[in-house]
């Protein structure tokens, strides 16, 4: 056990949502993904497996679980509503859906 676990866990959090932030804002600078902003987010994924932190929650929802794509709606992903069964749809450009309930 490491004597202070609660700092590195701490600087790790933070690691993760800056790694995912430069992601995104590359992405958003680009128009589309590249690898360079896949690997922040793959770097950002071993960061947060390594330290046992839970995901950050932005990182859940806009994050492509299949080929590591931030999402974007309009830009790297479309969006649609599945209102008969209450969720929004993603689809990655790789063709991965992400399902995200909006009723309970
Ligand atoms: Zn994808």
């Amino acid at each position: 056990m490491v004597k202070n676990e609660k700092l590195l866990k701490s600087i790790a959090q933070d690691r993760v949502a800056r790694l995912f932030d430069m992601a995104k804002d590359r992405t958003l600078k680009l128009g589309s993904n590249d690898p360079l902003s896949k690997r922040y987010v793959g770097i950002a994924k071993d960061i947060s497996t390594h330290y046992r932190i839970p995901a950050d929650m932005r990182m859940k929802a806009e994050v492509c679980k299949a080929c590591a794509a931030v999402l974007i709606p309009g830009m790297t992903c479309s969006v649609r509503l599945a209102s008969r069964v209450g969720y929004l749809v993603l689809r990655c450009k790789c063709g991965e859906e992400k399902h995200i309930f909006y009723r309970r």
